[in-house]
């Protein structure tokens, strides 16, 4: 395989899949940030992927840093992974009737998320956050729901308002074909303002029956919690009978072996009512979970009138892939994501520094991302005011020395432990050049 060109890369087979692929689909990609909306250009269409890198169709290599938005903790094509799918595959593909998988996967995350007593297997993100929210709303009896803006809790109807990711990145304030019933259900509140939450819940307390939030938000890039909101959150949902939703999809088995909740712990008194997790516990295969107390998820059919259900959930290839994922997050992975996303981060803002382009680095454990404004982000309207033409020409002029950031201004730089030294070294290597191509 040869390099990226650091000038310009040669991708006649991306260009003529992409236009192959805009015939029949739309935008030519199944997910819209995939399309390169926000910055321009076309993007590479991806034949493999090992370890840290990705190669092209045209044989183009790039340094991941998306890792299919956040599963690829381990890298691509993990031997442990690889190894458990093709077993799991060998004794057939999906049942429609329970395994042993399923049990042991629930018990992995039952096991490493304390107050998460039982969960339901799901195969999306968005899955787990439309199924917690029914749940919520049958057990309170209630409707509407708290959520903020700039957070991400997949494409579920309640909860495309002002929400982030792609929703961020093509700046749409929320999305067509939601019915003004279910939107006017939704309350959107800017993050990290207890008093807006205080508020919200002083006219409309009796009908809430939910605050969902991210664990620590990264879909507006990465937005953690101010000290105290959690708690917050926790002590008003309680007192008006509301529940907590923290969604751990991106968040969850990531930031440490329990998600957000092992580094933050119990804020407010108590444990949220409900989790949701995705990406980690799938390994790169569609499985995700919610889950919480048993009293709550005893509410869900076939034993309580809550239904949800789905033909594959619980796969067995994707639990097989999803429990590999998950025990190969050794302790020496996490201290891997540490020293990788620090090495990273660090180089990222010296180059830009020295560069003179504005800035500001933000955490969640290990999860980064890198604002392109001075000034601290606390919330979506600051994660809004940034440079992005400024990020748009940064991102070009990385791709083009062959590392692969995520196409948008607002999204986590998610790295795997298989990111090794050559490339560590491979992304340092490009930033000199990338922080130069913006001014
Ligand atoms: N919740 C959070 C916090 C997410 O980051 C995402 C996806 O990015 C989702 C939910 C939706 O997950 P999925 O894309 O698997 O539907």
């Amino acid at each position: 395989h040869r390099p990226a060109s650091t000038t310009s890369r040669s991708m006649p087979a991306s260009d003529t899949l992409m236009r192959r692929a805009r015939a029949v689909i739309p935008g030519g990609v199944n997910s819209p940030v995939r399309a390169f909306g926000a910055v321009g250009g076309t993007p590479p269409f991806i034949d493999a992927a090992k370890g840290a890198w990705l190669t092209d169709v045209d044989g183009n290599r790039y340094v991941d840093l998306i890792c299919s938005w956040g599963p690829m903790i381990l890298g691509h094509a993990h031997p442990l992974v690889e190894q458990a799918v093709q077993e799991a595959a060998r004794k057939g593909f999906s049942f429609g009737a329970p395994s042993a998988n399923e049990v042991a996967l629930a018990e992995e995350l039952v096991a490493r998320v304390a107050p998460v007593e039982q969960v339901r297997l799901v195969s999306s993100g968005t899955e787990a956050t439309m199924s917690a929210l029914r749940l919520a709303r049958g057990a309170t009896g209630r409707d509407k729901v708290v959520k903020f803006a700039g957070c991400y809790h997949g494409h579920v109807d309640a909860l495309l308002a002002s929400a982030g990711s792609g929703v961020a990145t093509f700046g749409l304030p929320d999305s067509a074909g939601v019915p003004a019933s279910s939107a006017h259900e939704t309350i959107v509140l800017p993050y990290n303002d207890l008093d807006a939450v205080r508020q919200a819940f002083a006219q409309h307390g009796s009908e809430i029956a939910c605050v969902i939030t991210e664990a620590s938000p990264g879909n507006m890039g990465v937005v953690p919690p101010t000290p105290g909101f959690t708690a917050g959150l926790r002590e008003i949902t309680r007192a008006h009978g509301a529940l907590l939703i923290s969604d751990e999809v991106m968040t969850g088995f990531r930031c440490s072996a329990a998600g957000w909740y092992g580094l933050e712990g119990e804020q407010g008194g108590s444990a949220p009512d409900l989790f949701t997790f995705g990406k980690v516990m799938g390994g790169g295969f569609p499985a995700a979970a919610f889950g919480g107390r048993a009293d709550l998820m005893a509410q869900l059919a076939p034993e309580g009138p809550v239904y949800q259900a789905g033909t594959l959930s619980g796969n067995p290839v994707a639990t097989a892939a999803g429990l590999a994922n998950l025990r190969g997050c050794t302790p020496e992975v996490y201290a891997r994501l540490d020293v990788v996303s620090h090495a990273i981060a660090d180089a990222a803002s010296e180059q830009l520094t020295l560069a003179g382009v504005p800035h500001v680095v933000q955490w969640a454990g290990s999860m980064f991302s890198v604002f392109f404004r001075g000034e601290p982000v606390r919330c979506y309207d600051d994660a809004k005011d940034q440079d992005l033409a400024a990020f748009s020409r940064f991102f070009h002029a990385m791709l083009r020395q062959g590392v692969h950031l995520p196409p948008s201004a607002f999204e986590v730089w998610f790295v795997s432990a298989a990111h090794d030294d050559e490339a560590v070294n491979a992304v340092i290597d490009a930033l000199p050049g990338a922080a130069r191509a913006v001014t």
